[in-house]
């Protein structure tokens, strides 16, 4: 057996989490290179809503997604995912996060804290049981470690007996490199009082 690296790992927990016809999330499309895999794994009869919210990464990911003949199952969504809920109104079965600026564009349009834990908030709400939420966390960038330690703080305090929290992290690693948060919800979340 060989430890996946990180990228890897995400995509294997996806492919372990998603099928023909589900509803999926990715939530910061960038290049779009996790919504056309996300599209792979829903085939034609599911669905992939891609957010960013920058024009460059709406036409990057709708060129990749065109291209690779699977635009029809995708929404791509010039807006924030704090606004999820807004757009995709049913359960969806998974939902990717890669945190930080988009590589070969504007490093100041970066991830946000608030933002971010809304986004994780509203789809921990959406998610299906049996359904992820992977985080892929890059926090080497200015702004990345005070976002970093939010979202840990947020993903932590879930209910474990609802939501599984995994941190998948190699420590050896110098200058900052990503690590991986997924959570699995395997029982409905308690009702708030
Ligand atoms: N997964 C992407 C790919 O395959 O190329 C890389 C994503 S990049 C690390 C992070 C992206 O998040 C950037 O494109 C940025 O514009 C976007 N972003 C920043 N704030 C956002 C928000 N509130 N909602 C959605 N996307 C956001």
């Amino acid at each position: 057996m060989k430890l996946e690296r990180v990228i890897q790992y995400a995509q294997t927990l996806l492919t372990q989490t998603v099928s023909a016809g589900d509803i999926v999330v990715d939530a910061t499309a960038g290049n779009g290179h996790d919504t056309a895999f996300l599209a792979d794994l829903v085939g034609e009869e599911g669905r992939v809503y891609a957010f960013d919210v920058q024009q460059q990464a709406i036409d990057s990911t709708t060129k990749r997604l065109v291209d690779a003949g699977v635009a029809d199952r995708c929404e791509v969504i010039l807006d924030g995912h704090e606004n999820v809920a807004k757009y995709v109104l049913s359960d969806v079965q998974a939902a990717i996060f890669n945190l930080g600026y988009l590589p070969g564009a504007e490093h100041s349009i970066v991830t946000k804290p608030s933002t971010t834990v809304m986004a994780i908030e509203s789809l921990v709400q959406k998610l299906n049981i049996g359904g992820m939420i992977v985080l892929v966390i890059y926090h080497g960038h200015e702004g990345g470690k005070e976002e970093r330690d939010r979202v840990i703080e947020y993903v932590s305090s879930l209910p474990q007996k609802s939501i599984h929290v995994l941190r998948y992290e190699f420590i050896n690693q110098k200058n900052d490199p990503p690590f991986i948060i997924a959570l699995e919800k395997v029982k409905a979340l308690p009702i708030e009082k």
